[in-house]
């Protein structure tokens, strides 16, 4: 369902360019869990970006459902995108004026879905991941593992087949975390997606399918 082909990033820093992603090739199965494990700064955040046509690779190409994806204007992108792909920030990424159920929308209403229905799926996201007395609640008045759990709603809520998160449980205390994490597998089992999660957390890696890491720019297995 996501293919990588020789994906290069590299950024401007001064007068060099720093190259961050040196031909990665990776390909994520229908249904596939992947854990991605790798140090700080290696480039995991921008892979993931990449993969989620967040941004665009310097060089080499994103198949999203077998389509080119550099081959599309970028409003087609956007869609594809919305429809297509979830994403999981580490900082939970809600917008602050708005509450919890608005928020889960968000997705949904870009993609010009109707309200009525994107009031509906938001508000099943939200019971199902206990939050059904936080509905009407801004993102300041959560809890650290609420927010988290608010934005896994707000990533599935238009029904992704893959998702993306980066370090999606990384600021909260252990505890929470395991909690979040376990709603987020079941999810994404549940309705069958393809994922692929970075974790700093080996023993949450060790949950999922397969587990690879950034090795010199390029994506290789990783043993646990
Ligand atoms: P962490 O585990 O700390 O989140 P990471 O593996 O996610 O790290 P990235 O955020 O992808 O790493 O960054 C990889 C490298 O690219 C770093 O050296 C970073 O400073 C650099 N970098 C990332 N984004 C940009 C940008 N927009 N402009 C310039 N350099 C960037
Ligand atoms: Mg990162």
């Amino acid at each position: 369902v996501l293919e990588l082909k020789d994906v290069h990033v590299s950024y401007k820093s001064g007068d060099e360019q720093l190259q961050v992603l040196k031909g990665a090739d990776f390909t994520l199965n229908s249904g596939e869990i992947v854990a991605l494990v790798a140090p700080s700064g290696t480039g995991k955040s921008t892979l993931l970006h990449v993969a989620g046509l967040l941004e665009k690779p310097t060089k080499g190409e994103i198949f999203v459902n077998g389509q080119n994806t550099a081959k599309l204007s970028e409003k087609d992108r956007t869609v594809l995108r919305l429809r297509s792909i979830g994403f999981v920030y580490q900082f939970h990424h809600l917008l602050p004026e708005f509450t919890a159920v608005e928020n889960v929308m968000m997705p949904q209403m870009i993609d010009k879905k109707s309200k009525s229905l994107a009031s509906k799926k938001a508000k099943e996201w939200l019971e199902k991941f206990d939050l059904g007395h936080r509905v009407h609640h801004q993102p300041g008045k959560l809890s650290g593992g609420e927010k988290q759990r608010v934005a896994i709603a707000r990533a599935l809520a238009n029904s992704p087949h893959i998702l993306l998160a980066d370090e999606p449980t990384g600021n909260l205390d252990e505890k929470t975390s395991d909690h979040v994490f376990g709603l987020l597998l079941q999810a994404v089992r549940q309705e069958g997606l393809a994922a692929l999660i970075v974790t700093h957390n080996n023993d949450l890696a060790s949950k999922m399918d397969r587990v690879m890491t950034l090795h010199e720019g390029k994506i290789v297995p990783f043993t646990l």
